[in-house]
């Protein structure tokens, strides 16, 4: 995997990136997995657009094992992040970004490591709560949450003397 990009060397002409990441390489994120292992995919074109800001377009993609919060079982979760990025090296410069780019913020050299940039990307598509669809979660869990949703029978008895 290429290490850096260096915004500052970044061509008009379109430059492609794409290869494989280990996410076990990415602490960040695989602190907050319930297993090891885990592939991600990128692929990132940059440029410089027709009114001169360079940017970063791509696509983030790793399945990864996650504990659902329900049942307790691992289940897996596909991540996908669409971003496109416009390197900035302060605040002033993110207010002034169409609204087509987020800020990356990246020092006077103007490098971005790109295991820090995929790594965040695809922490914001964890979900908050992970959960298996309601159909895939644990069979013992959905038996018990019905037992507890079917009336008890003396208080339909009960009602039922009432009328
Ligand atoms: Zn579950």
């Amino acid at each position: 995997m290429q290490k850096c990009i260096n915004v500052n060397t970044i061509p008009s002409q379109q430059q492609c990136f794409a290869g494989e990441v280990s996410i076990d390489t990415l602490p960040n994120l695989q602190s907050s997995l319930a297993e090891k292992g885990a592939i991600g995919h990128y692929s990132i074109v940059c440029a410089v657009d027709t009114e001169g800001y360079t940017y970063l377009e791509g696509k983030a993609t790793a399945t990864v094992k996650l504990i659902c919060e329900r049942c307790l079982n691992v289940m897996d979760r596909e991540l996908v992040s669409h971003f496109a990025l416009s390197p900035v090296t302060d605040d002033e410069q993110a207010k002034d970004l169409p609204v087509r780019y987020e800020a990356i913020v990246v020092d006077k050299e103007g490098k971005i490591a790109l295991a820090d940039l995929l790594e965040q990307e695809l922490i914001l598509q964890l979900p908050l709560v992970p959960k298996h669809e309601q159909m895939n979660c644990n069979q013992l869990w959905q038996k018990e949450n019905f037992e507890a949703q079917r009336p008890n029978p003396f208080t339909v008895l009960a009602a039922l003397k009432q009328k």
